[in-house]
């Protein structure tokens, strides 16, 4: 799940997306409205955090904006202080929820994942596709009953993967939400990743989760055929 962090103050802009990062985001960082509002545009984020202070265009604006043009991404607005009139305009700018600060970095993450839920239906916490189990509150995956241990990319793009299970997914889509501005488009590192995938998940399996559609993309699923494999 790719996030766009919008807070111009640098320490707590870079504390905020290591966290979300060692959490197993994607995380592209904007440090003011303007910057914020283009790559909104361009890319499809799965949410937005938002700092309401921020220098030219504030938070409650830019949200105003995302909503005029019809960008329904989810928006967790980061609220100065905890003060009702700022919750309050927050809420009737668009903004899906608040969290005053200063707040405790779990909290966040919860919000965050409370949100994450809701989009497009709701998700449970727990995903299951065949035997595999995808915790994505303890981001932790199962297969059988077995705990699989992966690196926070490989858990990030199985959630993905696993989150639109039966459908085909584009290398474009997984590029888009599940790496950041730095993906490479003429690298192979969605292939690296799905190898590693297939071996941690697939490996030892009668039953193969992962297939390939040869040209269109990734699916995990239960009931795919070997054809394109
Ligand atoms: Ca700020």
């Amino acid at each position: 799940m790719r996030i766009l962090l919008v807070e111009d103050e640098p320490s707590a802009a870079t504390m905020l997306a290591k966290g979300l990062r060692e959490d197993a985001y994607a995380v592209d960082v904007a440090a003011d409205g303007e910057t914020a509002l283009a790559q909104a545009f361009i890319n499809d984020y799965d949410l937005i955090i938002l700092d309401v202070v921020l220098p030219g265009k504030d938070g409650f604006r830019v949200c105003r904006e995302l909503r005029t043009n019809h960008l329904t991404v989810p928006v967790l607005m980061l609220t100065a202080r905890d003060a009702v009139e700022d919750r309050v305009e927050g809420l009737d700018s668009g903004a899906d929820d608040y969290l005053p600060k200063p707040f405790d970095f779990e909290e966040l993450l919860a919000r965050v994942r409370a949100l994450l839920r809701r989009k497009p239906a709701l998700y449970p916490d727990v995903i299951t596709v065949g035997d595999l189990s995808v915790d994505t509150r303890a981001r932790r995956i199962t297969r059988a009953g077995q705990r699989i241990d992966l690196t926070a990319k490989e858990y990030a793009l199985i959630e993905y993967l696993a989150r639109r299970d039966g459908e085909v997914v584009s290398r474009a889509d997984i590029s888009e939400h599940v790496w950041d501005e730095s993906y490479d488009p003429f690298s192979k590192v969605i292939e690296v990743f799905i190898q590693r995938l297939r071996r941690k998940i697939d490996g030892g399996h009668r039953l193969k989760l992962i297939h390939t559609r040869r040209g269109e993309g990734y699916m995990l699923t239960t009931k795919g055929t070997d054809v394109d494999d």
